[in-house]
């Protein structure tokens, strides 16, 4: 009896201790988000982006594996704001129980115009009509936010994790509100008449808003498709005209359409933002706040006419 005791202990231990550390397995839409939830989750948590490191977002083709992660899921996180329009279906194909987590909950949405394709097919609303912008994590303030909602969708479905999510999401959030800081410190270095930027996609509207930067992607030279060598040109003459120098691709478009404009305009394409996808490990952005360093670090000295 004795014996036996002595021989099971180590096996129950064993066994308890399996379960408290068996991750939650969370799916998030994207990359942004999968690297806020492995922030705020640590070990607590294993992470699916089903749309990962220099993706695009609008144009996902999900495969069999998504919906297997799905279905596996304890939680899902998701941006909203009509981001992801190909997920209620795969959360549908999925089964449909997985609790899910709206990380943009609670924040105010900007407002965009409908009817292009936003660059890279994610067509909302209808010519003349404006509808929410997805990027809302441009703006630290609202990627403050995010984190703060993550943390409570982790804390619900995992709640003896509480006080590690708390005191991560707390740690990030501080974090955040420096970066904040120092990303108006590096705008406000910037004279105003410069504050202007070219990108090939319109994704930047809430740090335009936030950080008082000035950010085209026009209309008919930011699609796929071809534009016309007059809207090229048009554009090329209003870059001219205005002194602008900082011109910039993203990292999940194509890029010779900008490489275009700016031959046309005489200037030089200054570079890769990250707008709504992370790089890989060992790139230049592949964390949120990597992301926004390495954009920062692009825009400023390319508005300032800096080694153009
Ligand atoms: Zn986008």
């Amino acid at each position: 009896m004795l014996r036996r005791s002595l021989f099971l202990a180590p096996l129950l231990l064993a066994a308890t201790r399996a379960r408290a550390a068996a991750p939650l397995r969370v799916v998030a839409s994207f990359s942004i988000l999968a690297d806020l939830v492995r922030q705020v989750g640590g070990e607590r948590v294993t992470v699916r982006a089903l749309v990962g490191p220099d993706a695009d977002a609008h144009s996902f083709s999900p495969r069999p594996s998504d919906v297997a992660a799905l279905r596996e899921a304890q939680l899902v996180v998701r941006n909203g704001l009509g981001f992801e329009p190909w997920l209620d279906r795969l959360l549908a194909a999925a089964g449909g129980k997985v609790t899910t987590v709206v990380a943009s909950t609670g924040i105010t949405p900007r407002r965009m115009e409908g009817g292009h394709d936003h660059g890279h097919g994610h067509s909302h609303g209808k010519p003349g009509e404006t509808v929410a912008d997805p990027h809302a994590w441009q703006d630290l303030t609202n990627g403050q936010a995010y984190v703060r909602t993550i943390a409570a969708g982790l804390t619900a479905a995992d709640p003896e994790g509480a006080s590690l999510y708390a005191a991560n999401a707390e740690a990030l959030v501080g974090r955040l509100a420096a970066l904040d800081g120092w990303v108006r410190q590096q705008v406000a270095s910037v004279p105003q008449a410069r504050r202007k930027v070219v990108t090939s996609h319109d994704a930047f509207g809430y740090f335009a808003a936030a950080y008082g930067v000035e950010f085209r992607a026009p209309q008919g030279v930011s699609t796929e498709g071809e534009p016309s060598a007059r809207a090229v040109a048009a554009l090329a003459r209003q870059l001219k005209a205005e002194g602008i120098t900082a011109v910039f691709i993203e990292n999940m478009t194509n890029p010779a359409l900008l490489d275009r404009l700016a031959a046309e305009a005489n200037v030089r394409v200054r570079g890769r933002l990250f707008s709504d996808a992370l790089s890989a490990e060992g790139g230049p952005a592949p964390t949120y706040e990597a992301m926004v360093r390495h954009n920062v670090g692009l825009l400023v000295p390319a508005m300032k006419g800096e080694g153009g």
